[in-house]
Formats: structure tokens, sequence, C-alpha cells
């Protein structure tokens, strides 16, 4: 297991459209494993492959939860909050998401998954899975960008 690099809001590797997982390798199950590690030692909530600059459809969460090819298939409700990620640091900004969501996807066996979150872990499933397709949630902030300026703050 390795800590890998932080890719940060204007490498274009965050603006891409990451590829399906067709099959765990060794190779991606490592990537899972250095993706929590990295999400832990960032004191982050969540993670997407491409912040660590790699073009797959993988996503890490507190829990911990390994979501690969997750795809959302309901969703009901608004909620409007803030949100940070760690790849823009030192920032937070407010962003309508869906109150609930579903979400169908594969664990890190490749065992199909359906998990379903309201709140935070609703708010994070949608954040997370917009990296996947290229998309910051600064494209969806409402009013002012707010500096942070204190570590605790959660971040995905
Ligand atoms: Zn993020």
């Amino acid at each position: 297991m390795a800590i890998r690099k932080l890719r940060y809001e204007g490498d274009p590797v965050l603006g891409k459209v990451c590829k399906e997982v067709k099959e765990m390798t060794p190779h991606l199950k490592e990537l899972v494993q250095d993706m929590l590690e990295t999400m832990y030692a960032a004191e982050g909530v969540g993670l997407a492959a491409p912040q660590v600059g790699v073009l797959r459809r993988i996503d890490v969460g507190e829990g911990p939860y390994v979501f690969v090819n997750p795809k959302i298939v309901e969703t009901a409700g608004e909620q409007i909050g803030d949100e940070g990620c760690l790849s823009v640091p030192g920032k937070s900004g407010t962003v309508r998401r869906p109150e609930y969501v579903k979400t169908v996807a594969f664990d890190a066996d490749m065992n199909p998954i359906e998990v379903e979150g309201h709140g935070l872990f609703a708010r994070a499933m949608c954040h997370e899975f917009d990296h996947l397709d290229g998309h910051l949630y600064l494209e969806k902030v409402e009013g002012p960008l707010n500096e942070v300026s204190y570590a605790d703050e959660d971040e995905n």
C-alpha cells in the first residue's frame, strides 16, 4: 500500500471522463487500497480515482466504501449544504444535491452492490461520482466560494 499523489484543480486529469472497470485486476485492487490509504492520510471522507491521476470509475469513501462503476439510479428530495474537495484545498462552497440517492455499483471483488444514502452520505456519493465524469463541485457552487482555514473540514 502506498499514499498516492493528489491531483489538484487545474490538472487536466480532473476534467476527463473515466473508463469503466471491466475486470478487477491485482493492479486495480492495489489502487483501491492506495486510494483508501490516501483518503485517510488526507483526512478526507471520499476519494475518486482521477484525484490520484487514474481515469477509472472507482470511488472510495469513509465506511469504508468502495464503489466500482457506480451509477445513481434513484434520487429524491433536495438538500443545500457546504462541500469541500481534497483536490480544491482550503475552499468550500454551497451546493444543492438530492437528499436521498440509491446507487448501484460493484464492490472491490466485482460483486454487485446497491447502496442507499441520505443527507451527508448522499451528498458525498453525488460529489464523488461527479469526479468520474470530470466534474468538480465548483461548477455547482451557489454563491461565493469560501476560504477554509481549519484542517478538520470534511473534504471529499
Ligand atoms: Zn472532490
